[in-house]
């Protein structure tokens, strides 16, 4: 009975896994399917940028893409690529993927390397909590000043 509770409570499946490398703790979450927002992860560091579905650059696309497809069968991983190929590169250089393998924030070794696609990793749960002391708060900005930046310009010009 506690265990059927238990997988109905975490039906995001939270796990706390260890880094391999530097043995850090952190926290991996399923992205949750009524969120509009999703992450795409950098293919050579920790870094991710958010993409929601409201974006006007993401409905366009959208939009062309699948008035282009002629057939009822939607091809949504093409079109996860057409999304890839429309982001600005990371400040590092790196390409912003679905399936980018989630890095560890403090040596940045790949530690979900397995099927990333629709997995969040995450330092803790502070991003998940409603108030925070000043010392978490603090913390998690900065977290996501360096991880998460959310850049103004993340798109591509999209090409008529
Ligand atoms: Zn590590
Ligand atoms: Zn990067």
């Amino acid at each position: 009975m506690a265990q059927e509770e238990d997988l109905l409570d975490n039906w995001l499946h939270e796990e706390w896994i260890v880094c391999p490398s530097c043995q850090r703790s952190l926290f991996r979450i399923d992205t949750s399917p009524m969120d509009h927002e999703r992450y795409l992860y950098c293919d050579r560091c920790p870094i991710r940028v958010g993409i929601s579905v409201y974006e006007t650059e993401y409905q366009q696309l959208s939009h062309l893409f699948f008035a282009a497809q002629e057939n009822e069968e939607h091809d949504h991983e093409a079109f996860s690529r057409a999304i890839e190929a429309h982001l600005q590169p990371c400040t590092c250089g790196g390409t912003f993927r679905y399936d980018a393998p989630r890095r560890c924030f403090t040596c940045f070794a790949p530690v979900i390397t397995d099927d990333p696609n629709g997995v969040d990793l995450y330092p803790d749960e502070d991003v998940f909590e409603q108030e925070l002391d000043a010392k978490r708060q603090e913390r998690l900005e900065r977290w996501q000043a360096q991880f998460c930046p959310n850049p103004e310009n993340k798109w591509k010009p999209l090409s008529k």
